[in-house]
């Protein structure tokens, strides 16, 4: 550690010689050389050289910079590598598939992860991606009712698979010594260092609003962050966890606002920023696609999710084949247990969400089984930059970046020191990096063909590994850190 720092902060130094024009500049392990750098967090749109030392960006420099290994990137953009405060999709292979979509950090911030400790463990060495997650309160409700250690929800459903079609962990209400267990395992998953609280209240829908308020409350005491897929569909929803976040004082954000406001966008929009113009902690975020994406056995399609959603069956496709559902395919398939798309949203909406300030671009990408799945884990950020900048011209290359960097690292940073060194390009900050073509860049995966890889990202650096380059995934690399915080010192 000592001897890096030491080699980053030579670097930074003899920077100065370097553009001063002697040729005996520091060596760098990589130069990217001749891209047209573009750091939101700056503002800087210019054609630079960066140079990458032990992991981090050591200059950004109009001049050339020394190095055995570079990488021309003449016509390319290099941008800070992308940030997805929602990737359910944790496993190898779903990272991989997020690589070729410019994605350097993989965090799952909504449904998060219980116990937590465990699941920090369990990604070592297996990560081509940062990863990082929140305490799960959906998971902490089946330690509690059945003392059930789901670990990651969706990667794991064979844990909750076993406690019938009406797990309690999802469908009853807590007693208060229940109430005390939860709060319990909120704080010992704060305690190992998880990034805030994920809920999905949809998913339990007989927690109750006093429940989830003694639950903001504990991540308000520590200082984290609540993320949050609302009890329901609509404004009505949004507004509760809005209003619970403000008397409890715990910052929220609102996951995927598209479908979750469904019609109601626009007034959830200004809802969100009035309230944020009143002096709340609040954000948002959106993934580019009309259509959701959710397991068919879960809560939320308990009973009356015709009226929430404001759909029927035949919006409903089962994701293995595709086929719209019925009545009685839904009942098959609900008993069964996978994954179904919901065809829900407007596009004027999505779009809406996309080009308004301050919403984060973020995937929801959900684990792929046998490539099957949405692809919205496999095309978010290009159809972004692709489609609905340079296609559609409903937001600028620099705004759409934002929303991809410098937004989500500085929802999470007050929080978690760690992000103030990504989602920037700047001297000491992590080379997390991805490259990409404006004149290309596009998303190819497919509601047919979810894992389709992007187009158009031929290079994408995770501290300072290359883990596409290219155009080609880079296999075997796993130079994934563990985005934590440092567990509090007593
Ligand atoms: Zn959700």
């Amino acid at each position: 550690m000592v001897i890096g720092r030491w080699r980053l902060l030579a670097a930074v130094g003899l920077l100065t010689v370097a553009v001063a024009g002697c040729a005996s500049g520091p060596r760098y392990d990589l130069v990217i050389r001749g891209g047209r750098v573009m750091d939101p967090a700056s503002g800087l749109d210019s054609v630079r050289n960066v140079g990458i030392l032990a992991g981090k960006i050591a200059a950004i420099s109009a001049e050339p910079l020394a190095s055995d290994s570079v990488l021309d990137a003449n016509g390319l953009v290099i941008a800070p590598g992308f940030i997805d405060l929602h990737a359910h999709g944790q496993s190898t292979s779903d990272m991989e598939i997020q690589a070729r979509d410019g994605v350097t950090t993989a965090l799952e911030m909504e449904v998060g992860v219980y116990p937590v400790d465990p699941w920090y463990q369990s990604m070592v060495g297996k990560a081509p991606l940062n990863y990082g997650a929140t305490v799960s309160h959906i998971a902490a409700r089946f330690a509690v009712f059945h003392d059930v250690e789901v670990g990651h929800w969706p990667l794991n459903r064979a844990a909750t698979a076993g406690l019938g079609p009406d797990p309690a962990g999802a469908n009853s209400a807590a007693n208060p010594g229940q109430v005390e267990a939860l709060g319990g395992a909120i704080r010992r998953g704060l305690d190992e260092g998880a990034l805030g609280v994920g809920f999905g209240i949809n998913y339990t829908p007989a927690a109750t609003p006093d429940e989830i308020a003694s639950m903001f409350r504990i991540a308000a005491e520590r200082k984290m962050p609540v993320f949050v897929h609302t009890r329901a569909f609509g404004i009505g929803a949004i507004r509760e966890a809005i209003t619970t976040a403000a008397a409890t004082g715990a910052a929220l954000h609102v996951v995927h606002v598209g479908s979750s406001a469904g019609d109601d966008l626009p007034t959830a929009l200004a809802l969100i920023d009035s309230a944020k113009a009143g002096g709340m902690d609040l954000t948002t975020e959106v993934y580019p696609y009309t259509a959701a994406s959710t397991m068919l056995e879960s809560a939320l399609f308990n009973p009356g999710w015709q009226a929430n959603l404001k759909i029927d069956y035949p919006d409903l496709a089962w994701a293995k084949t595709g086929e719209r559902l019925t009545k009685e395919s839904f009942d098959r398939y609900r008993k069964e247990g996978g994954w179904v798309i919901i065809y829900m949203m407007k596009d004027a909406n999505v779009e809406r969400a996309i080009a308004h300030p301050g919403v984060m671009i973020a995937s929801d990408g959900v684990p792929f089984v046998n490539g099957t799945g949405h692809p919205r884990g496999a095309g978010s950020f290009a159809r972004v930059l692709g489609h609905y900048v340079r296609e559609r011209k409903a937001l600028g290359l620099m705004d759409a970046l934002g929303k991809m960097t410098i937004l989500p690292a500085r929802r999470l940073e007050g929080f978690v020191p760690a992000m103030k060194n990504k989602g920037r390009i700047a001297v000491g900050a992590d080379a997390d990096l991805t490259l990409f073509d404006p004149a290309t860049v596009i998303d190819r995966a497919t509601f047919t063909e979810p894992t389709q890889p992007s187009a158009g990202i031929p290079h994408v650096i995770v501290g300072g590994t290359f883990v596409v380059r290219g155009g080609e995934l880079v296999k075997g690399v796993f130079p994934g850190k563990p985005v934590r915080v440092s567990p509090p010192t007593k």
